[in-house]
This record gives C-alpha cells, sequence and structure tokens, in this order.
C-alpha cells in the first residue's frame, strides 16, 4: 500500500505532528510526499519517503500521474483552506484523478485519522476489487 502526503505550509505542523503520531503504522507504507512536505517527516519521523518536487513546482502533478498509473492507495493532503494558493490548477487537478480513481483522500486531519486506522485493519481492499472490475 501506497500513502501520498502533502500540506500546504501553513499546515506543514500539523503533519509533522500527525506523522509523528501515527510514525509506526505509516512505517508499515511505502510514503511518498512534495519536496518539502518530504523532507520535514524524514527529518522529524526517520521515516523513508520518496520525494517529488515541491507542490507549486510540479510536486502535486507528480502525485497526480502516481494515481493515474495505480500506484496510490490513499492521499493525506493538509490544505490550508484560508491561503490563495499559486498552483491552485495542480490542486484540483490531484483531487480531481483522486475522484476519477476512487482514491480516497483526506483533506484534514480528522479524515485522515479515520483512514489510516481504516487502512491499518485491512479496510483498502475492496480497492483492489474496484481496479479489476473496471479494468
Ligand atoms: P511542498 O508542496 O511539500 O513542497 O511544500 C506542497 C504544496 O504546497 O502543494
Amino acid at each position: 500500500m501506497n500513502i501520498a502526503l502533502i500540506a500546504h505550509d501553513k499546515k506543514k505542523e500539523s503533519m509533522i505532528n500527525f506523522t509523528i503520531a501515527y510514525k509506526g503504522t505509516l512505517a508499515k507504507y511505502n510514503l511518498m510526499a512534495t519536496g518539502t512536505t518530504g523532507k520535514l517527516i524524514q527529518d522529524a519521523t526517520g521515516l523513508n519517503v520518496k520525494r517529488f518536487r515541491s507542490g507549486p513546482l510540479g510536486g502535486d502533478q507528480q502525485i497526480g500521474a502516481e494515481i493515474a498509473v495505480n500506484n496510490v492507495d490513499l492521499v493525506i493532503f493538509l490544505r490550508d483552506p484560508l491561503t490563495a494558493q499559486p498552483h491552485e490548477p495542480d490542486i484540483l487537478a490531484l483531487l480531481r484523478l483522486c475522484d476519477v480513481y476512487k482514491i480516497p483522500v483526506a483533506t484534514n486531519v480528522a479524515t485522515a485519522e479515520i483512514l489510516l486506522r481504516a487502512m491499518e485493519r485491512g479496510e483498502f481492499q475492496w480497492r483492489e476489487f474496484v481496479q479489476k472490475y473496471e479494468d
């Protein structure tokens, strides 16, 4: 199972706290992240994170491309709902692809906790079914 992690600047502290709190769970999965988010997670937790470009420089699009080839099972995207982002089109494109491919996506910490716990309980097996059904 592969998890993509992205946090806007004002949500990076929440992301770090979340990954510290769930380090034991996250360590069981393959992690990928946008550039700065990934670096901060690595430094704070020691977790192994595959890092893409920074979000505004194309990182969201790179994660979208991973979604399109079925390399992402869960997206945790802590968005800042109160600040305009220069790469808003990329953000919308990423969220759109989550919907196209039925990828569970959390845009705040409350949902992130629920989804990660569900993943740990093995409740994501239906994704394989969806994939097979639609191929
Ligand atoms: P960053 O990108 O992790 O490189 O800061 C996240 C974003 O702003 O989309």
